[in-house]
């Protein structure tokens, strides 16, 4: 499998040299130059989780089978629970890795595929990617882990998660928002420093191994009663719904893919209009999702670029309120204690048509006891935490704050 650029047509790189390379020069972002087509019926029989990935992810990479199996084995050690909610409602749960959001299953990946290079890895983070990241290349040899998150406004939890692993991991507190944090990391990968890797979901090897729980979860609705899926994924970047896109195109059976987003309406605005208009983030209660400017929508849209109506066809995006979100979590709809963004899904699958044979997979991006502070007044309850986050929020935390100057940042990670 070769790449290419979503701006540039002439880029034409290995999937090892994506992986490194961040971005493409010329501008755009890495995607396959091609989609292979699998027959889902023939792995209906898969025997786990990681070697469904291995199947699936083989055509993709520059890896033997033997190293590619043995890359699944190893990011993918956790649990990823399809439960039955009704009928024909699904919901996929992908929180159970070592930090408990989905970020996991990318970070993991992504950290296992490069574990024979080395490097800094600068990461920009809203609250989940840079404690995925942390703990997916912690004391892995030959990295350094750089993490940058804007002061204020994480979660507790999320916070520890992110400062404290020590090693060779440090964590910088910004004063600014997210946004800030990702125009510093850009200025210092502007710089050209052969040592930086990128580890935000723009990496080529956060989103491939995301396709797998859509084909994964699929097949095994697809068991239940021979229907095809609608996914409603809660949506900021646009990274897990871009998986989802790609994981209908190579041939599992998913009929539509719906991005729930929060109040940061620029994709749900999109559908409505026709025109992309991208804007300063807004905080909200799902703050993994907040996003202004979602750069994965790029890919999605180079994918149907000639192709306007199956665009529409295929994918939708919604957007639902702080008001909506903290009313869906205190319902506990079919009895789940959800976090902020995974009530997104739930609450957007209220508000649609029910198709006829057609299955609905809910996605929950993170467990509710990663946003404690917001779940706990909701319900009333006080939410046990998981085995593996009890063990990460144990640890002592460190960090440094630092200024949104990006001349003062780039003098730090100089040093
Ligand atoms: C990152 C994140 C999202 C948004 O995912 P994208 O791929 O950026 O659309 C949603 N929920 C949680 C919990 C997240 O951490």
């Amino acid at each position: 499998m070769r790449y290419t650029s979503t701006q540039d047509a002439l880029v034409d790189v290995s999937f090892s040299e994506a992986l490194l390379s961040n971005l493409p020069k010329s501008g755009g972002l890495y995607v396959p130059r091609n989609f292979p087509k699998f027959d889902f019926q023939k792995l209906i029989g898969f025997n786990s989780y990681a070697d469904l990935a291995a199947e699936i992810l083989q055509p993709f990479t520059d890896f033997s089978p033997a190293d590619l199996k043995d890359i699944a084995k190893k990011a993918f050690n956790f649990p990823v629970p399809l439960t039955t909610l009704d009928e024909s409602l699904f919901y996929l749960e992908l929180f159970h890795g070592p930090t408990a959001a989905f970020k996991d299953f990318g970070a993991r990946f992504l950290a296992q595929s490069l574990k024979n290079q080395s490097g800094t890895v600068l990461v920009a983070t809203s609250g989940d990617t840079g404690g995925a990241v942390a703990s997916a290349f912690w004391q892995l040899p030959g990295f350094k882990v750089r993490i940058l998150f804007p002061k204020g406004m994480v979660s507790r939890r999320q916070e520890l998660q992110l400062t404290n692993w020590g090693f060779n991991v440090a964590s910088y507190a910004v004063r600014g928002t997210f946004d800030d944090c990702q125009r510093l990391v850009k200025t210092a990968f502007a710089q050209g420093h052969a040592d930086l890797r990128s580890a935000n979901s723009i990496n080529i090897g956060r989103i491939l191994p995301q396709m797998v729980y859509y084909a994964y979860a699929s097949i095994l609705a697809y068991k239940k009663n021979k229907n095809p899926s609608r996914v409603i994924i809660p949506s900021g970047n646009a990274g897990n719904a871009c998986a989802a896109v790609w994981a209908k195109q190579i041939g599992f059976p998913i009929q539509h893919v719906v991005m729930a987003c929060n109040a940061n309406q620029t994709l749900s605005d999109y559908f409505k209009d026709n025109i992309y208009r991208p804007r300063p983030s807004i905080s909200t209660l799902a703050n993994a999702m907040d996003v202004g400017h979602p750069s994965n929508f790029e890919r999605i849209r180079h994918l149907y670029s000639e192709n306007e109506i199956r665009f529409k066809k295929d994918i939708s995006a919604y957007s639902v309120s702080d008001t909506q979100i903290s009313q869906t979590i205190t319902r506990r709809p079919y009895q789940q204690i959800i976090c902020p963004h995974t009530a997104t899904a739930f609450y957007t699958y209220e508000t649609l048509e029910k198709e006829k044979d057609e299955n609905t997979i809910l996605v929950g991006t993170a467990s509710a006891a990663k946003f404690e502070t917001v779940v706990e007044p909701l319900i009333q309850e006080t939410i046990p935490i998981p085995k593996m986050l009890e063990e990460t929020l144990q640890r002592p935390s460190h960090f440094q704050e630092i200024s949104a100057d990006e001349n003062e940042f780039l003098e730090l990670i100089r040093k």
